[in-house]
């Protein structure tokens, strides 16, 4: 779908049956129709044809989690995300004036964003008090998250870790590591694992400097310029080493890499093809790891369960390799209901609904509280950020880590 006509199109194909509904997680907490796939396909074919909805449609719009859950249980596959995607494009120019700057200037400068994520933890004692797991506000304003456990800063980021910087191009290394914001930022030590998972096989790893953003936080928001900027920066990263394999340890990053760049060049010939050649060598790290066949470890004494993340499971068909490996890392695996259910992150919502974001949240935790296990493992930094938040706000006791920190350990 490039144009306008071809979403009105794709909305047209909707037969309005209402399969979708029972399964979205924001007409699960909202119980309305304009919260529904199906009715924001019909107000998406209505606004794209020419009506002007404004305030609440823009909400409607703002609330989808982009999951994909209503795309798979759809009879004719609508592609409600896509369509979702392109409202938000319509109207990118209406974000606020400082979401549109930090997009266009902060994402895509790594200097600026590295320059800001330090002023923030240098001023962090003054907003946030610190707790087990994080941080939380010291004020209990609703728009300051009142109660809302974020995640602390990294020390020292992950790029900027003189054993990362040695690894920067590593002669004969057919493996490259696409790091991404969270990972860098927030949690390294999902860096680390990842670094020394693949180095216990005896795979050489590079993490090309020159990477940036994946461009999916300007892209939800509509901003297809920023998603570009930063996906040609990426592309010239990855595309010029000599990678068998660019692995990836966010889902999100992973959905970026193998199936959003190739979307967004469809008037430059040289960058689509550049970014189907990188699309080809995308993995993740728990598709990566039973791909070579890891080997299986000795008993452990603690439980876990595992949480689908959407851009894993429904963007890239995987589910049973991270499950695989939590078996064969010697824990005794917990299944837990609805586990591809969305965690109430993804699509900004976190950032721009977070009441509703936290009940779609609240579910996941109850799910995970009801499996009994020690540990819920995922295989994306921003769930793993959200489920630490749900589950401090539900008083559930369980850790939360990344699969590919259980089987490097
Ligand atoms: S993508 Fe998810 S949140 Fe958005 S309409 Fe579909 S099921 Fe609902
Ligand atoms: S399931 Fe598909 S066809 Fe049916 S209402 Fe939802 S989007 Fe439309």
């Amino acid at each position: 779908m490039t144009s306008v006509k071809d979403y009105i199109e794709e909305a047209k194909r909707c037969v309005r049956c209402g399969v979708c509904k029972s399964i979205c997680p924001t007409y699960e907490v909202l119980r309305r129709e304009p919260a529904s796939p199906r009715g924001r396909v019909a107000l998406i074919e209505a606004t794209l044809g020419g009506d002007s909805l404004k305030g609440s449609y823009l909400r409607h719009i703002r609330d989808c989690t982009l999951c994909g859950a209503c795309v798979s249980a759809c009879p004719k596959k609508v592609d409600v995300p896509a369509l979702v995607l392109k409202a938000r494009q319509e109207r990118a120019e209406n974000l606020p004036s400082f979401v549109s700057f930090a997009l266009k200037n902060v994402l895509t400068s790594p200097r600026f964003l590295n320059l800001c994520a330090r002023v923030g933890g240098k001023l962090k004692g003054v907003f946030f008090k610190p707790v087990e797991n994080g941080l939380i506000s010291r004020f209990s304003l609703a728009s300051a998250g009142g109660g809302r456990l974020f995640p602390e800063l990294a020390a020292e980021f992950f790029l900027d870790r003189a054993r990362t910087k040695s690894l920067s191009s590593v002669k004969g290394a057919r493996t490259g590591f696409y790091v991404g914001c969270g990972v860098n930022y927030l949690l390294p030590e999902i860096g680390e694992a990842t670094v020394k998972a693949i180095e216990s096989i005896g795979e050489k790893i590079a993490v090309p400097s020159a990477q940036v953003c994946c461009g999916m936080p300007a892209l939800s928001y509509g901003d297809v310029a920023t998603a570009r900027e930063l996906a040609i920066k990426n592309i010239e990263a990855f595309d010029s080493g000599d990678f068998d394999y660019i692995v990836v340890s966010c889902a999100t990053c992973g959905h970026a890499l193998k199936n959003v760049f190739k979307t967004l060049f469809g008037d430059s010939p040289e960058f689509k093809e550049r970014a189907e050649r990188v699309a080809k060598k995308v993995r993740d790290i728990t598709e990566f790891l039973s791909g070579i066949g890891y080997k299986e470890k000795g008993k452990r004494p603690e439980t876990v369960t595992y949480h689908d993340p959407c851009h894993l499971r429904r963007y890239q068909g995987i589910s049973e390799e991270p499950r695989e490996l939590i078996k064969k890392a010697g824990y005794a695996f917990k299944g837990m209901k609805n586990p591809c259910k969305c965690c109430g992150l993804g699509g900004g919502v976190a950032f721009t609904n977070y009441a509703l974001s936290q009940k779609i949240a609240a579910k996941k935790a109850a799910s995970i509280a009801a499996s009994g296990a020690d540990i819920v493992a995922t295989a994306c930094p921003g769930c793993i950020i959200q489920l630490k938040d749900a589950l401090h706000r539900s008083g559930v006791k369980a850790r939360v880590a990344h699969v590919v920190e259980l089987v490097s350990d």
